[in-house]
């Protein structure tokens, strides 16, 4: 194989081809490592490079050859977003508050990739913390979207969905919070699964929103995805939120059948605010699955108005929770020449906190407080019992709902950072999934008029991640 042909290949190609023994980890693993040197300063999207990717897939060659690692992932590269701790290796969140966090000990995610003998290539770049849509909150500078120059990656795990998008990576992971899975692969054209809530262990994940996070694969391939959520779902003891999922039949998802599936499309998804081409594109796929026999029904959605208030209010009200244990005391940044406590507090937070960060730690705050806990905190509750009864009434008649993963393709670099608002509005159509926790997987379909890549949001039930990937799969086997 030449070094290009590695570099296309999907993750179980590559995992056949090292089984065999025609290539070896070390040859791929080198072969990726040296790509990353040379091409990524065009896009920025590692924050780190593993320095013993090739000396660990040394042994890991060892293992395979002894008969260790017989899985179909033993020996394939993969890159990890840098909010997901890896022993040894800096974990910052792109922030300047952990940007000298060596974590001693690896998230139950990484413990799993390396149980697999998955080789961890290294750690990607996003927004700050997870809070953002374009991977320009980074503090290690922005992530540039191979597929479109002067565009976006989308975010927050730009950097993982852009690694895969260039070649750099044949999967990773990423974390979505609130659709920074999804959109990112949806802006880079590559597939991203969002798993349900408590499938896979969010122990070692830093936390943004923990009602909301949820770690998940980027890939080429539906198919790669489904054997990486193989890999890293399961319960897990340390995490109280982690909960008995099925594996995936990856031989039933590669041959799915979609004739007398049902699909149930929410009109407000396709209303005013999305892109023609989007919206196009979108449907041009539902049709596809409509020749082979499913049927289509259109319905009402209404609660979707409230999607962008109910995330954002919940979101940041955790996330002013969760940020609070950066006080310059535990962990990462802190200051030179304070003179008190209460000075040691004010500046790491001020001096270690990006813009957005520092947003959300107010919004979260504020909805928090005494007198408007009723106001926005608690009706953000109410709306999230209306949400979920909405979806459960969908599921009773559908299978899976279909729509964009945004309403727009890869934004400019630079668009959104002034208009902050204009950003959370683009989250509209991912964080209503986050909020019940439900399984969702964003499929490239096609392009816009300016050759940027349109994304597929397939919704499923509960621990249905089955029916999803087999739905994707089904449309990669036949475009
Ligand atoms: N764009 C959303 C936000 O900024 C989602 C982020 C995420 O999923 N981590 O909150």
């Amino acid at each position: 194989m030449t070094r290009e042909e590695i570099l296309r290949a999907d993750a179980l190609t590559l995992g056949k081809l090292i089984k065999s023994g025609d290539l070896t980890s070390e040859q791929v693993t080198e072969t990726f490592i040296s790509a990353v040197k040379a091409e990524d300063g065009k896009y920025n999207s590692y924050i780190t490079v593993s320095e013993d990717a090739v000396s660990e897939a040394r042994q890991i060659d060892d293992k395979i050859m002894a008969g260790e690692l017989t899985g179909p992932l033993a020996g394939v590269p993969v890159a990890v977003k840098d909010n997901i701790c890896t022993k040894g290796m800096l974990t910052s969140c792109a922030s300047k508050m952990l940007s000298n966090f060596i974590p001693p000990y690896d998230a139950t995610v990484v413990k799993k990739l390396k149980a697999e003998g998955m080789v961890i290539l290294g750690k990607t770049n996003m927004d700050e913390f997870a809070m953002g849509s374009t991977t320009e909150t980074s503090f290690y500078g922005p992530t540039v979207n191979p597929r479109g120059t002067g565009r976006v990656p989308g975010g927050s795990s730009g950097g993982s969905a852009a690694s895969v998008a260039a070649d750099l990576a044949p999967v990773s992971l990423g974390s979505d919070t609130g659709g920074s899975i999804r959109q990112p692969a949806s802006f880079c054209g590559v597939t991203g699964l969002k798993p349900t809530y408590g499938t896979v262990s969010r122990y070692g994940l830093v936390a943004f929103a923990s009602s909301l996070d949820q770690i998940g694969p980027i890939g080429k391939t539906a198919l790669d995805c489904a054997e990486l959520y193989n890999a890293i779902s399961g319960v897990d003891e340390r995490d109280q939120s982690s909960t008995v999922s099925q594996k995936v039949d990856t031989k039933a998802v590669a041959s799915f059948d979609v004739s007398g599936r049902k699909i149930g499309i929410p009109e407000e998804y396709f209303g005013e605010g999305i892109d023609e081409d989007v919206k196009a594109r979108v449907m041009e796929a539902v049709k596809f699955y409509e020749d082979q026999g499913a049927s289509v029904e259109k319905f009402k959605m209404p609660i979707i108005e409230y999607a962008i208030p109910t995330y954002y209010i919940i979101a940041c009200a955790e996330a002013c929770s969760n940020l609070s244990r950066y006080d310059g005391v535990k962990y990462g940044f802190r200051p030179e020449g304070v003179d008190n406590l209460m000075d040691l507090y004010i500046r790491s937070r001020s001096e270690g906190f990006g813009m957005e960060v520092k947003r959300r730690i107010m919004l979260g705050n504020f909805v928090l407080s005494s007198g408007y806990y009723d106001a926005y905190y608690n009706k953000a509750l109410q709306a999230k019992a209306l949400i979920k009864k909405a979806f459960d009434e969908a599921f009773e008649k559908y299978d899976v709902v279909i729509g964009p993963v945004a309403p727009t393709t890869a934004l400019k670099a630079g668009e959104s950072l002034s208009d902050p608002l204009k950003m959370y509005l683009g989250d509209i159509c991912t964080v209503l999934i986050n909020i019940i926790g439900l399984p969702a997987i964003s499929v490239p379909c096609g392009n816009d008029r300016d050759g940027m890549p349109v994304g597929m949001q397939i919704i499923g039930k509960h621990y249905d991640e089955q029916t999803i990937l087999g739905f994707a799969a089904n449309y990669q086997r036949g475009v």
